[in-house]
């Protein structure tokens, strides 16, 4: 355990956390304690991202429900935190029903949706839903139907939605519009009568999901896509709920704005109309981004004719946002913050050009063995960091009520074959 001087702001509720709001002698003692490279998640950060947009959405409407979307980070602490705070658990996958119930989520806390869910993810969640009744399960197929019914499922269903409207901070998080994800459009009210008529299971929702995000200047996309979702919903007509998905953006530059939550929410009832049924969301990013940040530390300072290359202990294995969608995130140098400033280029150990995590951006230039932080790293950091390169996953660390401790601990080597037969 080790004492952390509360932040400026960790009492207060920025609308953003940024990078440098993160207290630089804190995080070093972390990297000296654990060693780097290190996710940092501080699931007090977490709490209040989610009072917020559950305080925006609450204001707007009639007792709405915000789940978490556990695909952004999937790990056991992070759920805790978020049960803590009532929120269900959105689960895209068989994996993820069952780490929520090893959190301790109760079943009928749990919704799951699946895309071209396989047969084993069906078996296994068909299996929980028996001794769980009032569990939802979302599919966005009709095929995906009739692979429920055929193991017995006659429960609570939901349909999702394919809206034809697409948002999202890159073309690969864009769902909304997408053929593979949804029931198109024009399709769905068509489709639920024919469910309604032929199965014995209750279709209690329909869902969908634009994409991921949003921030205030995609807001007219926003209102038009609930727009339709709930024009669908009256057509469709008794449902419990409507579920609009996640998406919620997070500005990971300093110089863009947080969204602004309460006129989301606003513009969201406004866009929505008069609706008989729970409206539902499902923020991933919203909730964790900004409560994250991966410490790393400099092994390497080489000047080139082109640039300065920074090479650090972290890599596109471990944060793989900005080689797969191109994404920015802040670096900070925690040790020698006032170094002259010249442009890097920082990369990890992996033999690929994506391994880089900046080109020419200009920042203090470090010395060997200085800490950095990456910011916003809380969601999408480790649920999609991998072992390639031989790579053993970082340790993660907790913080919660000024103490810190280790959600999950560093892998080794032995961890990169412990499957091999
Ligand atoms: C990924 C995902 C979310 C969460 O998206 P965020 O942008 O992280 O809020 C919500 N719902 C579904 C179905 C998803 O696949």
């Amino acid at each position: 355990m080790t004492d952390r001087t509360p932040t400026a702001d960790s009492d207060a509720d920025p609308a953003v956390r940024r990078l440098d709001d993160w207290d630089a002698a804190e995080l070093r003692s972390l990297a000296d304690e654990y060693d780097t490279p290190a996710y940092v998640i501080d699931l007090d950060r977490i709490r209040q991202n989610y009072r917020r947009i559950a305080a925006a959405f609450d204001a707007a409407f009639d007792d709405p429900t915000v789940m978490f979307a556990v695909k952004a980070h999937s790990g056991r602490a992070v759920m805790e935190a978020l049960l803590d705070e009532g929120a269900p658990m959105e689960c895209a996958a068989a994996g993820e029903v069952f780490r929520a119930l090893r959190a301790g989520a109760d079943p009928d806390e749990i919704q799951y949706t699946g895309v071209n869910p396989p047969d084993d993810d069906l078996d296994y969640v068909v299996g929980v839903w028996e001794d769980a009744p009032e569990m939802t399960l979302n599919v966005g197929a009709e095929d995906s139907v009739e692979r429920l019914a055929e193991r017995g499922f006659d429960g609570r269903l939901c349909l999702r939605v394919n809206p034809g409207i697409a948002a999202g901070h890159h073309e690969k998080v864009k769902t909304g519009a997408h053929p593979k994800f949804g029931i198109p459009y024009d399709a769905v009210p068509d489709v639920v009568e024919r469910v309604r008529a032929e199965y014995e299971m209750d279709v209690v929702g329909l869902h969908a999901h634009a994409g991921s995000g949003m921030l205030d200047e995609d807001m007219d996309a926003h209102a038009e896509y609930v727009g339709k979702m709930g024009d669908l919903a009256r057509e469709v007509g008794d449902l419990d709920f409507l579920d609009i998905g996640g998406g919620f953006g997070v500005p990971y530059r300093d110089d863009e704005d947080p969204l602004d939550i309460d006129a989301v929410a606003e513009r969201t009832r406004e866009a929505l109309g008069e609706l008989d049924a729970t409206l539902k969301l499902e923020p991933g990013r919203y909730l964790l981004a900004d409560a994250g940040c991966l410490l790393a530390t400099v092994n390497t300072i080489k000047d080139t004719p082109e640039t300065t290359v920074v090479g650090i202990d972290a890599s596109m294995t471990t944060l793989i946002r900005p080689a797969m969608y191109g994404a920015y995130h802040g670096i900070r140098n925690l040790t020698n913050p006032d170094a002259p400033v010249e442009p890097l280029t920082v990369g990890g150990p992996v033999c690929e050009s994506s391994d880089t995590f900046c080109r020419d951006r200009p920042l203090p230039r470090p010395e060997r063995g200085d800490t950095v932080a990456i910011g916003h790293t809380g969601a999408y950091g480790y649920a999609m960091a991998s072992q390639f390169h031989s790579q053993p996953r970082p340790v993660e660390i907790a913080l919660e009520g000024g103490e810190a401790r280790v959600a999950r601990r560093r892998e080794t080597f032995d961890d990169l074959v412990r499957l091999e037969e």
